[in-house]
């Protein structure tokens, strides 16, 4: 694929409760449950965590902009999708019979949803990347938080000793910094992108327990660069990363506004159609 434009996003996560990204190591059992840590004992954010959670945050929103989400399980989207394991399997001989490449791009274009198009799908990689988030280190307490917890047997509703547990946190306040990038955005791509944003930027929760409140999180400093390496004027500047321009929220806001705003008029048409009737 060739590269035309990159889009690329930053800001500050803050956490305004303690959270827990677990380390999930083999072998860790119920009754001690660590944080991901780095080598010296600091808190890390994976990219892909963000990943996870930014999904799932822009398949809960297209749905207002009239974009199609697979949930990658058609019994529970009814959205014809290759991330759906059953329709992949279904079609597979149809896309196979393809030999053409540009033929094969378009069948997986036209047999993919918008969020395995942006987030990727196993026929398919996405245009969507998320760094590890970076440690802002005067954010950091220095140390993790351990947190009891018991497992309530649903039946009884009563705690159960034996399944008594403990699980770490990091503390309240730890910011990190976090880098998306995009390559080659659709505007469908650039209006999931922007709904999520905003999104965060009111809060979203990350990691474990959130049920307990943990995990809650806001975006901040949020910067919004661009590069199109089809602007002749600029290519040595883009050769020699030098090419970013500054470009702000209304990249993502726009491309929002360019999906919204037929369907607006759409409504608008059928109510006034309504009030002459
Ligand atoms: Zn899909």
């Amino acid at each position: 694929m060739q590269l035309q434009a990159k889009v690329r996003i930053e800001g500050i996560l803050r956490f305004g409760t303690p959270f827990h990204v677990g380390s999930g190591r083999p072998g860790e059992s119920l009754s001690e449950m660590g944080v991901l840590l780095d080598p010296f004992g600091r808190p890390i954010l994976p990219g892909s965590t963000l990943k996870g959670k930014f999904r799932a945050s822009a398949e809960k929103l297209a749905h207002v902009m009239e974009l199609t989400a697979c949930l990658l399980d058609r019994s529970l989207s009814a959205v014809n999708c290759i991330g759906d394991e059953f329709y992949r399997k279904e079609k597979t001989d149809e896309y196979r019979a393809l030999t053409d490449s540009s033929k094969k791009l378009d069948w997986i274009n036209q047999n993919t949803c918008h969020i395995c198009q942006l987030f990727g799908s196993p026929l398919q990689a996405g245009r969507i990347f998320f760094s590890d988030g970076k440690l802002i280190e005067e954010t950091w307490a220095g140390t993790v938080q351990t947190r009891d917890g018991v497992v309530i047997d649903r039946d009884s509703e009563r705690a159960r000793d034996r399944l008594k547990y403990d699980f770490d946190v990091v503390p309240t306040g730890t910011e990190f910094e976090i880098w998306i990038e995009m390559i080659n955005p659709t505007q469908q791509g650039l209006a999931l992108c922007g709904a999520v944003i905003h999104e965060w930027q009111e809060g979203t929760m990350i990691g474990g327990f959130t049920s307990r409140g943990l995990g809650r999180a806001k975006l901040n400093s949020i910067k919004i660069e661009q590069v199109n390496y089809l602007d002749p004027s600029k290519r040595i500047a883009i050769l020699m990363g030098k090419g970013w321009e500054n470009v702000g929220l209304s990249l993502l806001d726009n491309a929002m506004n360019s999906l919204i705003q037929p369907l607006a008029t759409a409504t608008n048409l059928i109510n006034r159609g309504g009030n002459h009737a």
